[in-house]
């Protein structure tokens, strides 16, 4: 492993948390959420640390070699490989909420014709659904669950300012999804982050089901 950690981060703690990314990647890309290695994946370490997915690789073969370090401004750490494109993205969400630990992102076909849909309203707005109740925080399908829709750019600080606006504005924030790009959402931990995954997945599939057959 080319990965040099700083003396503050146990060798063990950097292979459970590599681990623990890669085989979610794995499983993710077995789901066909990761098509031609889209998709980017990370766990924090420690308060100023954060194991991410190395730019580019096949997220379906992925192992603990393809994991990298990063510190909470997105910069690699201890190794001259790159970390993905949007990295600044999962540790915004590191920065902003101590209590996260794991960031999921992914480009499924649902989440990305979800994305090109309601990206006119801005936002896609679930209520009604059973389901909603795997999204932390939510206890009732009554409740109404708004996932925003922000436009796409590579300039990664754009839609850093957006998240940050929303966020800003008082608003709740479990997820959002990037037009015609895919989805973003994290959790305390790998579960809950792969629980709010698989939920909004569903959903976004029931929503555009829903539409197909109301047309
Ligand atoms: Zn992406």
């Amino acid at each position: 492993m080319s990965q040099a950690l700083p003396e503050t981060i146990p060798t063990t703690l950097f292979a459970e948390r590599a681990d623990a990314v890669a085989a979610a990647a794995r499983e993710l890309s077995a789901l066909g959420w990761t098509p031609a290695t889209s998709s980017n994946f990370s766990m924090r370490v420690d308060a100023d640390h954060a194991a991410i997915t190395i730019s580019g690789r096949d997220k379906g073969r992925l192992g603990r070699d393809d994991i990298m370090l990063v510190d909470m401004q997105g910069k690699a750490v201890g190794t001259d490989a790159r970390p993905s494109a949007e990295t600044e993205l999962h540790t915004q969400v590191y920065r902003r909420w101590p209590q996260m630990n794991a960031v999921l992102h992914t480009h499924s076909r649902t989440q990305s014709v979800a994305s090109r849909l309601f990206a006119k309203a801005g936002m896609v707005r679930l209520q009604g659904w059973e389901l909603q109740k795997a999204i932390t925080g939510y206890t009732t399908h009554e409740s109404v669950l708004q996932i925003p829709v922000f436009p796409n750019t590579q300039h990664m600080p754009e839609l850093v300012a957006r998240v940050d606006a929303w966020l800003d504005a008082g608003k709740p924030l479990h997820a959002y999804l990037i037009d015609g790009h895919g989805i973003y959402t994290w959790g305390r931990d790998m579960a809950e982050t792969r629980r709010h995954l698989e939920a909004l997945e569903f959903l976004l599939g029931c929503e555009l089901d829903l539409r197909r057959l109301s047309a």
